[in-house]
C-alpha cells in the first residue's frame, strides 16, 4: 500500500542574465572515412566559438523570458500497517514473493476489496502534518493500465477526490541551498495499493513477476 504525495515546488526564475544554464555543443561533421582513433576523437564535444555561445545564450534567454520553472515531485510512502490496504493478507516487506496473497489482492472476479481503516488513519495524519485540507468525503477509483507487474489490469487508487489536498511545508533552507524561509506547496495526498514487482535476471533472458508483493 502506498500514499502518493504530489508536491509542487515553485522556484524562482532560474534564467538570469548571468546564469550558466546554457551550453552549446557542436557536433563535427565527418565528411570522409576516419580511423577508429580519429572517429573517437571526432565525437568528443568541442566548445563552440565564443560568439556562437553568446548568441545561443541570448536567444535562449529571449525565449525563456516570462517563463517560470515549476518542479513537481511525486513521492510514494510505505505505510507501517499489519495487513494490506484492501484485504486481510499480512503485510511484511521482504517476505517471500507471492507467499501472502489471496483472491482479493490477486483481483479474482467476484472478490470484494475491503479498505483497511489504518490506511485512512495514516493518510489523514499525513494530510494534517502537511497542512492539507482533509476531504470529509473521498472515494477510490480504478486506474486501468497494462504492465507485467499488474496482471489484474487495474490499480485501486484515488483520482478526482483525494483524501487530502492543498497543503504546504514550511522550511528554513540551509545556507548552502540559498538560506531563508520557503513554503513548498503540496498538491495532494492520496491512497493507493501497490502494484506487483518485477525482478529481471542478470542475464536479461527472463524476468520474474511477483504478482503481489
Ligand atoms: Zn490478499
Amino acid at each position: 500500500m502506498a500514499v502518493t504525495l504530489l508536491r509542487g515546488m515553485r522556484t524562482p526564475i532560474p534564467f538570469r542574465s548571468n546564469s550558466g544554464f546554457f551550453s552549446t555543443v557542436l557536433r563535427p561533421r565527418l565528411s570522409r572515412f576516419t580511423t577508429r582513433a580519429e572517429s573517437a576523437q571526432a565525437t568528443e564535444p568541442k566548445a563552440a566559438p565564443r560568439s556562437i555561445q553568446l548568441a545561443t545564450k541570448e536567444a535562449a534567454e529571449q525565449k525563456t523570458q516570462g517563463f517560470e520553472a515549476i518542479i513537481g515531485i511525486e513521492t510514494h510512502v510505505q505505510l507501517s500497517t499489519v495487513t494490506k490496504a484492501f484485504c486481510s493478507c499480512p503485510y511484511s516487506y521482504g517476505s517471500q514473493p507471492n507467499s501472502t496473497i489471496c483472491p482479493t489482492c490477486m483481483g479474482h472476479p467476484g472478490t470484494l476489496p475491503v479498505l483497511n481503516e489504518k490506511v485512512v488513519e495514516c493518510a489523514v495524519k499525513l494530510g494534517l502534518a502537511l497542512n492539507c485540507e482533509i476531504s470529509m468525503t473521498s472515494k477510490f477509483d480504478r486506474k486501468q493500465y497494462f504492465y507485467p507487474d499488474l496482471p489484474k489490469g487495474y490499480q485501486i487508487s484515488q483520482f478526482d477526490i483525494p483524501i487530502a489536498k492543498k497543503g504546504c511545508v514550511d522550511l528554513d533552507l540551509p545556507v548552502e541551498f540559498g538560506g531563508g524561509h520557503r513554503k513548498f506547496g503540496v498538491t495532494r495526498v492520496h491512497m493507493e495499493e501497490d502494484a506487483g514487482k518485477l525482478l529481471h535476471s542478470e542475464s536479461s533472458s527472463y524476468s520474474q513477476v511477483f504478482l503481489v508483493y
